[in-house]
């Protein structure tokens, strides 16, 4: 074999790859004026009159200034990841303040509204509004532990009559967890925070869905919970594993959660309807409310002022929806406390 095959596999295969990405990057960061801005500002380190400290690399790639650890490979990529940041956002501003002047709408970059930035902070709204439904969620959480382990009578061995209580706690740190790093992802978007946000909302999304079919088919055995959740759990790390590690796809990433969202959206609602649970309007609130709410993250307009977006109302009513969640959630619990120690008698 030719020693250099190898080496044109992987020149090939780079190809592919650079095309692909070319092929579903968004229509700002398409535009070949903004990359032009981009390449230049991050040889020179300026765009138009502002530099950025960022960007102070010598020909060889090391600092031109600063003590020793500025020498160091990691924080070397931590500074070009910076650069980077910062060589985009003001090249995008350059670029949509041209746009404005022609008359032209804004457009995405790198799948992204152009927003103002607030203390370096990206999307300040979307980042206060993620911590906002951080705290809902954990207070969501708090208040149902006390609720089973508190309130309601425990089983003789100290587990809770409530079959599903772990099945929630779960939902809770993996929604925690999720908002964490959207506050993160919102506040400085590079590669590594948005891969975590991402995965993190994909995996969410799919435990909740495997909720949904636990929780409204009533499946109890252990057996039978693990025949709904193994195949589930395989196609949603296999998308989790795809994107972080093969290509992160916005469009079929969107077009898998809004099949999982509206699913279980389905699946609550049908249940709703068919169940006499005593808190199924609070089901349906949040089955409609969430509907709504998917409606306005796909109905995409650019930010108001530069702050506000679809994206940011879509995390804004998520915070009522939280809220009510979280007290069916509690009723739930009682409800199924309640009717098995009747049964109990
Ligand atoms: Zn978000």
């Amino acid at each position: 074999m030719n020693p250099m095959a190898p080496f044109r596999w992987f020149l090939f295969i780079a190809a592919l790859c650079c095309l692909f990405a070319a092929l579903h990057a968004s229509d700002g960061d398409a535009d070949p004026l903004y990359k032009d801005c981009v390449e230049r500002c991050q040889e020179t380190g300026c765009v138009g009159n502002r530099c950025f400290q960022h960007c102070k690399f010598s020909s060889d790639g090391k600092p031109i200034d600063g003590p020793w650890y500025m020498h160091e490979p990691l924080y070397l990529r931590w500074k070009q990841w910076d650069c980077r940041s910062d060589c985009r956002h003001h090249c995008m501003l350059a670029r949509e303040e041209e746009r404005t002047k022609l008359g032209d709408k804004p457009v995405k970059y790198h799948g992204k509204w152009p927003f103002q930035r607030v203390y370096g902070i990206q999307e300040p709204v979307a980042v206060a509004l993620s911590a906002l439904n951080l705290a809902m969620q954990f207070h969501g959480w708090v208040s149902f532990f006390i609720v089973v382990y508190y309130k309601l009578r425990l089983r003789p061995n100290k587990k809770t009559y409530y079959e599903y209580t772990g099945l929630w706690h779960i939902y809770g740190i993996l929604a925690m967890n999720s908002w964490f790093w959207s506050a993160v992802f919102h506040s400085r978007d590079v590669e590594l925070t948005e891969k975590l946000d991402y995965s993190s909302a994909v995996a969410l999304l799919g435990f909740t869905l495997i909720l949904a079919i636990l929780r409204a088919c009533n499946v109890k055995e252990e057996a039978a919970r693990v025949m709904v959740a193994a195949p589930l759990v395989a196609f949603v790390t296999t998308h989790i594993l795809y994107l972080n590690f093969y290509r992160l796809d916005y469009g079929l990433n969107k077009k898998v959660c809004a099949a999982m969202a509206v699913s279980q959206l389905l699946i609550w609602a049908m249940w709703a309807g068919v169940s006499r649970h005593p808190a199924r309007w609070k089901l349906w609130v949040v089955v409609v409310g969430g509907g709504l709410a998917m409606v306005l993250d796909i109905y995409d307009f650019p930010p108001y002022k530069g702050y506000v977006d679809a994206h940011a109302l879509w995390h804004a009513t998520a915070i009522p929806l939280t809220y009510l969640w979280w007290s069916f959630i509690r009723d739930d619990a009682e409800f199924r406390t309640t009717s098995l120690l009747k049964k109990v008698k």
